[in-house]
């Protein structure tokens, strides 16, 4: 059910006025970098639908309330990690992670109403959540009642009908618990209502070790672990925390292991984006290039040799190159994303294509020779092969992937990841050239100074600070001849 956003606002925590002034600079900054900017008023609309009033101090306020609601770090800004929710909030996007449907019914529990398994899409976190509790249920309860399944979201999330949230697939209304047997509606206090099987289930929610619950709102007082909230008698409204960063560090105590192995399959028929360059010219010539559910696989593995497979910016960054530079260079080259994937990435390469690099393994434990020494051009003797580690990668199948890298490449290529870098295709690390040259990681204004002299000597451009994308381990270059494209000239058309 709909929770109102004028009361919900006492969740959030305030911001300190002194700190607005720096949080507005770097929201003026993303309105431009994330684009949201030119879709202000649905993002306000999503913050707060009642405040008539707004200015760029209580764009803060209200971010920030909501950010406390959501489960995400209020800091008031609108950010990537915000933005690729509170899009999909205000409507202005489906979020292809919220595509798994909960069944009619399984093990442990039963859907209400009947014929509305069109609100019933949430995250596979969410429904994989639900499902442990409802089977663990079954087990502890193999007479019955089952548990009572109503609304969650849409498929793709954003506004649905009869309810204020239930926008991002986190949310989930389920029925308190009968002691007598039928699975019919209760409420709270009436005759037939069981507080004992209420308050294990919320127990059991709050435990189910694959998402952390935000928030559970219902009106019985005797029930520890909720909050009581108007219209919330005959349902419990659970609110599960975005599984934002790595899934694992959402989840709670010993079961956090579990997350990284759910049982969550290719989706079946992902629904991918189409790369595509967007100017006048010779590259604008390039033809779009559909996305495979090959290119899926072999990008999450990427994020997770490359880029620690975590869900942040530094990752969308390196990602965001790497569609740069197919798009506008190594496209001729190889006829899949993936096949340029492979290439270049060393830890996907069957391989390691740098003769360097085997020289520096072969001793290791961990290699893996494959057979044959490198060319002519290399010392003899060194034979051709690769780590362990990155074959097992290579092998590894989608649903063992962590889910973090999973989910970011998915929303990578249905055109749902923010691109903070623009037109880079390259990246790099000065820190570490630094450090190879002079014996020691630089400070702050060295690492400034050589980082443009490093892109000087290379004939490119720095892309210069991005409000959220640290740049100490990967820095970002644009080439000259791109510099004069228009932003976002390399895009991903959502399905
Ligand atoms: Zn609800």
């Amino acid at each position: 059910m709909a929770i109102q956003s004028q009361q919900e606002s006492r969740v959030g925590r305030a911001v300190r006025p002194a700190r607005e002034a720096a949080k507005a600079d770097r929201n003026r900054a993303y309105a431009r970098s994330l684009g949201w900017g030119a879709h202000l008023t649905a993002v306000r609309r999503a913050l707060n639908r009642r405040r008539t009033v707004w200015n760029e101090v209580t764009l803060v306020t209200e971010t920030a309330k909501w950010q406390a609601r959501t489960g995400l770090d209020s800091d008031g800004v609108i950010g990537p990690a915000t933005w690729s929710l509170l899009r999909v909030a205000a409507g202005l996007a489906k979020d292809p992670v919220i595509s798994v449907r909960l069944p009619d019914s399984g093990p442990g529990f039963y859907t209400y109403p009947p014929g509305r398994g069109h609100h019933r899409f949430g995250r596979a976190e969410t429904i994989r959540a639900l499902q442990i509790v409802a089977a663990a249920w079954q087990q502890a309860h193999p007479r019955g009642p089952r548990i009572g399944i109503g609304d969650i979201s849409l498929h793709g999330g954003g506004p649905i009908r009869g309810h204020g949230s239930h926008r991002l697939g986190l949310d989930v209304d389920i029925r308190p618990l009968r002691a007598d047997g039928p699975e019919t509606p209760v409420l709270q206090g009436q005759p037939g209502y069981s507080q004992a099987l209420t308050q294990e289930l919320v127990d059991r929610l709050r435990d189910n070790g694959v998402l952390r619950v935000h928030f559970i709102l219902f009106n019985d007082s005797g029930v520890r672990g909720v909050r009581p909230w108007s219209g919330h008698d005959d349902h419990l409204h659970v609110r599960f925390a975005p599984p934002t960063r790595s899934g694992a560090s959402q989840a709670t105590g010993a079961k956090a292991a579990e997350v990284t192995t759910p049982a969550l399959t290719t989706p079946a028929q992902p629904r991918l984006g189409t790369l595509t360059v967007q100017v006048p010219g010779p590259a604008g010539g390039t033809p779009a290039y559909r996305f495979s559910p090959e290119d899926l696989v072999w990008t999450a593995r990427f994020l997770i040799g490359e880029a620690g497979g975590r869900d942040d910016p530094a990752s969308h960054a390196v990602l965001h190159a790497m569609f740069n530079r197919y798009a506008l260079l190594t496209r001729p080259y190889y006829r899949t994303f993936h096949a340029f994937l492979r290439a270049y990435s060393t830890p996907l390469q069957p391989v390691l294509n740098d003769w360097r690099a085997a020289r520096r393994h072969m001793h290791h434990p961990d290699f893996a020779p494959r057979g044959g020494t490198y060319g002519p051009r290399a010392p003899a003797g060194i034979p051709k092969g690769q780590l362990r580690t990155f074959l097992d990668l290579q092998r590894r199948p989608w649903e063992q992937l962590p889910l973090a890298a999973r989910t970011v490449a998915l929303r990578a290529l249905s055109g749902a990841l923010p691109n903070p870098v623009g037109n880079a295709t390259e990246f790099g690390s000065p820190r570490q050239y630094f450090r190879d040259r002079f014996g020691r990681f630089p400070n702050a204004e060295e690492w400034r100074r050589y980082t443009e002299e490093f892109a000087r000597s290379e004939g490119l451009l720095w892309i210069g600070p991005v409000p959220g994308l640290d740049q100490a381990r990967n820095t970002f270059f644009v080439r000259r001849k791109f510099a004069r494209l228009p932003a976002g000239a390399v895009r991903i058309l959502p399905p």
